[in-house]
């Protein structure tokens, strides 16, 4: 099944980026071509029916399957990064982390009104970012059709806060 082959994929990194913390590292997923199709053609399969304009990936590892699946879907990637790296007019969006705050950012003519857009990210964790997201989607004028995540970290529960803005929330692996 495609979650074990994922999770098995998947390298767990102890104390990165800080003590405490096991990282999640997706990257022996990328060495793999099989397993990156059978991925991209999961996560087309399950949001087709959401007929999304445009995709939006966040920064960084949002940008891997972001661009392929947008590609699949034949609609338009774009790139949502953190501040400062984006060379146009940009919409900002600045959110609270467990130290600190964070700002992301994308151009101001990537999401129209109107446009339902897909949200991906490799992973879903709190949700902080990615409400974050939802939050400037909105703000230009566009409509979150749904998410998808190559992994959820279930008991944060980040489901619950993106509810409000779409229950379509796809994830291909949950840790519960
Ligand atoms: P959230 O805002 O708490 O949901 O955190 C999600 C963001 O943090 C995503 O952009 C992830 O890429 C990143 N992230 C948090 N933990 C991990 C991890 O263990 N592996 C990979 N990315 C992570």
């Amino acid at each position: 099944m495609l979650g074990e082959k994922i999770k098995s994929a998947i390298r767990d990194v102890p104390g990165f980026p800080k003590p405490g913390i096991i990282f999640k590292d997706i990257t022996p997923i990328l060495k793999d071509a099989v397993l990156c199709e059978s991925i991209t053609a999961a996560f087309a399969e399950k949001v087709s029916e959401l007929r999304a304009d445009v995709l939006c990936g966040v920064e960084s590892r949002g940008f891997l399957f972001g661009m392929l699946l947008a590609q699949r879907l034949r609609i338009p990637f774009v790139p949502v990064r953190k501040e400062g790296k984006l060379p146009y007019r940009t919409l900002k969006q600045a959110y609270d982390l467990e130290y600190g705050r964070s700002t992301v950012e994308m151009h101001e003519d990537a999401v129209l009104p109107g446009q339902r857009v897909l949200v991906h990210d490799d992973l879903l964790a709190t949700g902080g970012t990615i409400t974050a997201v939802s939050e400037m989607i909105g703000r230009a004028g566009g409509q979150v059709a749904g998410y998808c995540f190559l992994l959820e970290l279930g008991f944060l529960n980040g489901r619950a806060r993106l509810a409000p803005y779409s229950e379509n929330i796809y994830s291909l692996t949950v840790y519960e």
